[in-house]
């Protein structure tokens, strides 16, 4: 695991990482109710300068799951993305770095089905993160026989930890059937997403997705890929998915924040494409590194520079 950070930031304050401890018996480490968000910040194409990459819509999304779950953040977005920008600059970060912002309610286990609307403490940790970009080999995906829990069952749209059980059980199946990661499909039986991250496929030069209304959380990397691929003028498509269309695809691929634009080579053990990164795929993969790294213009808010 990750080393520790020197600095986290807790309720307002930097506090020395080793010394942000709970009780056992807070609710907070066991609690259905916790939100979080997953953020990276990318160093820069130019030199030293880090990037957080689209901060704004991720703590927005953050505020949004907080609303979903009924639990009241005790901050204002402008208080908490000055403390991510604060976090990362006391932890003198100079390489890619992965921003971890958390939310949970305040209390004990035996208190776990909290009332509506109790204050929640928030967490923001960091730790470095390498990229993967031009550097993995395509991954082996299988369509899991978990699904994806849907929207009268569990809050897929928003990231929730909750959520995170399923997509556990998940990536452990694939693990024992020899795949990297699993592909979920929804409790409709169509294609939702992969355990950490979003899928799309690409068919005959359009890219095809599922849409918001399959029981996959609104991937920030999604939208930033539909953006990137219309700049390049590939058509897109979000809609439901069959199965099937994984199989026949002539190139998959997931992305997300932390798997960026990962290839894959297999889907329950077909090859897809020639088994490596596809020409579209790899187009993305480009576009999506220049944009983190500041290299393309990025649209209006979505790189925001860490001060020194
Ligand atoms: N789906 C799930 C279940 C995830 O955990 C993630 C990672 N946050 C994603 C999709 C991708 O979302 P994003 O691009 O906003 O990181």
């Amino acid at each position: 695991s990750a080393a520790p950070a020197t600095w986290i930031w807790r309720d307002g304050a930097l506090v020395p990482w080793r010394e942000a401890t709970v009780h056992v018996t807070s609710v907070g480490h066991a609690s259905v109710a916790a939100v979080f968000e997953g953020i990276k910040a990318y160093r820069a194409v130019d030199g030293d300068r880090l990037l957080v990459f689209r901060l704004d819509d991720h703590l927005d999304r953050l505020y949004e799951s907080a609303r979903l779950c009924r639990i009241v953040i005790p901050f204002s977005p402008d208080e908490l993305r000055t403390a991510v920008l604060e976090t990362l600059r006391a932890n003198g970060y100079r390489d890619d770095t992965y921003v971890r912002p958390w939310a949970f309610p305040r209390g004990l286990v035996r208190e776990q089905m909290v009332p509506a609307g109790v204050e929640c403490e928030v967490v923001i940790d960091t730790w470095p993160f390498t990229s993967h970009l031009f550097r993995e080999r395509a991954c082996r995906a299988g369509v899991s026989t978990w699904t994806r829990p849907g929207d009268s069952q569990l809050p897929a749209r928003v990231k929730a930890f909750s959520n995170y059980h399923n997509g556990r059980l998940a990536v452990m199946e694939a693990r024992v059937n020899g795949h990297d990661w699993p592909v979920l499909l929804n409790d409709r039986g169509q294609v939702s997403e992969g355990a950490g991250a979003c899928v799309a496929l690409v068919r005959r030069g359009t890219v095809v997705t599922p849409s918001l209304t399959s029981a996959l959380l609104a991937g920030i990397t999604r939208s930033t890929a539909l953006d990137l691929l219309r700049d390049l003028g590939v058509p897109v498509e979000e809609r439901e998915v069959d199965r099937t269309e994984l199989a026949l695809a002539d190139e998959v691929f997931f992305v997300g924040t932390g798997w960026e634009v990962l290839p894959v080579g297999t889907i329950d053990g077909l090859v897809v494409g020639d088994g490596g990164t596809g020409p579209v795929t790899a187009r993305l993969e480009r576009a999506y590194a220049d944009t983190v790294r500041g290299v393309l213009p990025a649209r209006p808010g979505w790189l925001t520079e860490v001060p020194r």
